[in-house]
């Protein structure tokens, strides 16, 4: 197997090995490159019972697609929550490359101060701009600082054991980790990369507990950030609240230790969705699905059910459409695909009955016997199954209020091998900075969504198939892998 990373050859040579140092981790796949110590929230690897059988299946994202390639290439250790603690290897892929997945298993006290609490009910909400949910409660914050502490203990010990690995840390979870491994591991290199905006400093300085994020950020050597904003919004917020000025490059001097920062919007596999958007069952399958939908048109919205998503506003912005355009009645369908999330939240609860109750207005106002404006489905699908969707909808509405960057839409570029369909985009995703063949909306007026739905019906072909042939240009050039291994050969170059 070639090693695409290779600078991480070079680094790994410069660095002397101690004798007799035990390797109680997993060997690497590849001697002589160092491991890769990754922790998340989420865990890479679930198990669903399927009729009698239990399976290990991996879980989705793009973030868990990149990570398991980068891991089964360099080998190392992916460090989550999970209900229990637990050790265990990543299924082997098809050269028998693997890797070790460990999990903390955080107790219910523990999930509810650090995930439900401060993770979700603060940094969530402060991060996507929804002030009036931020709901700070000092308990809740002592058990994220508790919970960080563990996953810091834990990467600690997988670079101890795993002689010249690296740490990448993941995510709006895991803020003071970097810092607290810092203390523990002072020469480890440590990257961290945030998968929300990072938001304006107006905005982050309302957070109670600003310093001590920003300053668990500032243990890592690259802190990486979807878009220029958020990273430019960090940088504002580190020089205004710990008084540390960056260079021309994005670096912050702080307390003796230097941290980069980066930009770099993540990607999907390009290779793999292409695959699947062409596979005969996948169109096979999306003219089924055609031709159970009624009308001739098929606009699809796919979300997991949470408020930043904006779907109760995408609802608002059809039903306008349909009201200024009676012609569309009968004929244009939206096909909301809304995937229940954090159902212990009191907030997530409330949106679905606010999103049930949205969807039923919509029936009763404009339904008939023959046709309904919206199909809602409240379960989540399999890749296979997503493919289908989006080579079957005409278009695809995306209109998040705030979202870090947004896959749904990359992941429907991608699958359109045949060149057809339109992405309505919304204004406020970190994906509008890249996915410029997009027809843009602002969510937050249902006219602003109903003009980008329009225009993109009436478009004609041409201009259809020019943008998104702009979009697949813009979507194939930025690969899932190309983007894991560019920030680890930044972290491995620092
Ligand atoms: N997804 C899925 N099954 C579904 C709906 C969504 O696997 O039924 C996946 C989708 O393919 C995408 C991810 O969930 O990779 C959603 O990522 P996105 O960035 O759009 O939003 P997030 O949920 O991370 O906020």
């Amino acid at each position: 197997m070639t090693n695409p990373l290779s600078p991480f050859a070079t680094d790994r040579a410069e660095q002397p090995r101690p004798a007799g140092r035990a390797q109680a981790a997993p060997a690497p796949v590849e001697p002589g490159l160092p491991l890769l110590i990754c922790a998340s929230h989420r865990e890479p690897w679930t198990q669903r019972r399927v009729g009698h059988a239990e399976l290990t299946v991996r879980t989705t994202g793009g973030l868990v697609t990149a990570l398991d390639a980068a891991l089964r290439r360099l080998g190392g250790r992916w460090i989550a929550t999970g209900s229990e603690p637990r050790r265990s290897r990543a299924p082997e892929d098809e050269d028998g490359a693997t890797y070790e997945v460990e999990q903390l298993g955080l107790t219910t006290r523990e999930m509810d101060g650090y995930y439900s609490g401060f993770s979700n009910g603060v940094l969530w909400p402060l991060f996507h701009y929804f002030l009036g949910r931020v709901n700070f409660d000092a308990r809740e914050w002592r058990e994220y600082e508790r919970v960080n502490a563990r996953f810091a203990a834990a990467v600690a010990r997988g670079l101890e054991e795993s002689d010249g690995a690296v740490a990448w840390v993941h995510d709006y979870h895991l803020t003071l980790a970097p810092m607290m491994i810092r203390k523990l591991r002072p020469h480890a290199r440590v990257g961290f990369f945030l998968h929300t905006p990072f938001p304006a400093f107006e905005v982050f300085r309302i957070l109670p507990t600003r310093q001590q994020l920003l300053e668990g950020l500032l243990g890592a050597d690259l802190v990486g950030f979807h878009t220029r904003s958020y990273r430019d919004a960090f940088l504002e917020a580190v020089q205004k609240l710990v008084g540390a000025r960056s260079d021309r490059r994005g670096a912050v001097e702080y307390r003796g230790h230097r941290t980069r920062t980066l930009f770099s919007p993540i990607g999907v596999d390009v290779e793999r969705l292409s695959a699947l958007g062409q596979d005969p069952r996948t169109t096979s399958k999306a003219q089924r699905l055609r031709r159970s939908v009624p009308g001739d048109q098929i606009v699809l919205g796919i979300d997991r059910l949470d408020y930043s998503k904006g779907i109760l506003e995408r609802l608002a912005g059809f039903e306008r459409l349909l009201e200024r355009q009676p012609r569309y009645r009968g004929h244009v369908t939206l096909v909301q695909i809304a995937v229940p999330s954090r159902e212990r939240i009191s907030d997530y609860q409330r949106l679905k009955r606010d999103v049930d109750g949205a969807v039923g207005r919509l029936e009763g106002r404009y339904g008939d016997a023959a046709w309904s404006p919206v199909r809602y489905i409240t379960r989540s699908f399999q890749p296979d199954d997503l493919a289908a969707w989006y080579r079957a909808a005409d278009i695809c509405l995306v209109t998040p209020l705030r979202d870090g960057l947004n896959l749904v839409a990359k992941e429907y570029v991608a699958c359109r091998v045949d060149g057809g369909g339109a992405l309505v985009l919304s204004e406020f995703c970190g994906a509008a900075e890249e996915l410029t063949g997009a027809y843009f909306a602002n969510p937050f007026g249902p006219d602003s969504i109903a003009d980008a739905l329009e225009q993109a019906l009436t478009d004609d072909r041409m201009e259809r198939e020019r943008r998104m042939a702009h979009l697949r240009e813009e979507v194939v050039g930025n690969d899932v892998h190309e983007w894991a291994q560019g920030f680890l050969r930044d972290l491995a170059q620092g």
